[in-house]
């Protein structure tokens, strides 16, 4: 559940980026956030993963009142939401697999669990042939369903899309908003921004309209049909998801079985990370990060987190410091 009272953000150089914002997402709602450039919707994603704070008004995501969450429960908090960013954030030394698997071990899931949850949100979103492919291996439309079995592993109440069809062919948008649209039918909140008027017309539902830092509009309309689409005869109609589904959960002992090199599918190649592939993979920046991000992986996998200078990626340690200044938050 999501529900904004009477918020206003504004930045520390004096722009009004929301002003007076009342809104609410009940759980199990589709909602697409739509405005154009500069209305104020990465203003309100950024409120909703507490990445900055309300200069006015009340902010509470998934029972939580966030201008009183401490910084201490912002991982806890943070682990309630899946979130899908345009440009994927896979991690590319990283299998399909290891990048979904990836979620759990950092927060220290056990590997039983891992290993059944993972090929289970695999087939949800069609890609079980994909499992061991590499980031670069994949088409847009499928790094963006990787992106989305990552952002579901956790089991999240609610999934922030953000521009999640940003950057793929259109006809793959559709696609993935049907992806989206089948996991909301299992229960889970989607909110979804978007400026493509094309799909959200086509879909419709639950729009909210965003200009000038101003909800103008927000009501449900009705979709105008599947015309749109050139080829829905994919894999992940609502019918295919269900029985993705009971397929997935009837295989999942064999496929954990069956799961070789699993000890290596997740040993974690930490040095060769950006800070942005940690706060993606893991939805969200940890509070302390040589607790809750560091303890797991120092002392679960045998990886050498030594500075490698040679390299032009962040070593380990200025990763770390760039998690810390992130969290710092705020508007600003
Ligand atoms: P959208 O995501 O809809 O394009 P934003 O939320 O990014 O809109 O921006 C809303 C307004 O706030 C814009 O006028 C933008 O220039 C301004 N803005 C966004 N981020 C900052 C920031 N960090 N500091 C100052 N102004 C900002």
């Amino acid at each position: 559940m999501v529900e904004l009272k009477n918020v206003s953000v504004t930045y520390s150089s004096g722009v009004d980026a929301l002003n007076n914002v009342s809104l609410k997402i009940n759980d199990g709602d589709f909602a697409f956030v739509v405005g154009s450039s500069g209305a104020g919707k990465s203003t309100m994603i950024k409120l909703l993963l507490k990445e900055i704070d309300a200069t006015s008004g009340v902010v509470t995501v998934n029972g939580y009142n966030l201008n009183k969450l401490k910084k201490r429960k912002i991982p806890e908090f943070r682990r309630t939401l899946g979130f899908v960013f345009q440009d994927f954030r896979l991690i590319p030394s990283m299998t399909v697999y290891e990048n979904i698997a990836f979620v759990l071990r950092v927060i220290d899931a056990p590997i039983k669990y891992i290993r059944k949850r993972v090929p289970y949100v695999i087939s949800l979103v069609g890609l079980h042939a994909k499992t061991n492919s590499y980031p670069d291996e994949l088409s847009g439309g499928e790094k963006q369903r990787v992106a989305i079995a990552r952002a579901l592993v956790n089991d999240p109440q609610l999934i922030i899309a953000d521009e999640p069809t940003g950057n793929i062919d259109p006809e793959l948008s559709y696609e993935i908003v049907e992806l989206l649209k089948g996991i909301n039918d299992q229960g889970t909140t989607i909110l979804m921004v978007t400026h493509e008027h094309d799909l959200v017309r086509h879909f419709g539902g639950r729009i909210i309209n965003i200009t000038e830092g101003e909800i103008v509009f927000d009501e449900v309309i009705t979709g105008t049909g599947d015309e749109l689409i050139p080829d829905m005869d994919s894999e992940i109609t609502p019918e295919a998801m269900a029985a993705a589904i009971s397929e997935a959960e009837a295989a999942e002992d064999t496929e954990a079985a069956e799961m070789v090199n699993t000890e290596e599918a997740i040993d974690l190649p930490i040095e060769n990370m950006t800070a942005d592939d940690i706060i993606s993979a893991i939805g969200g920046i940890p509070d302390a990060p040589e607790k809750e991000l560091m303890k797991p992986v120092k002392e679960n996998i045998d990886v050498d987190i030594t500075p490698k200078p040679k390299s032009d990626e962040p070593t380990p340690q200025e990763m770390l410091a760039a998690l810390t200044e992130k969290t710092e938050g705020g508007a600003e």
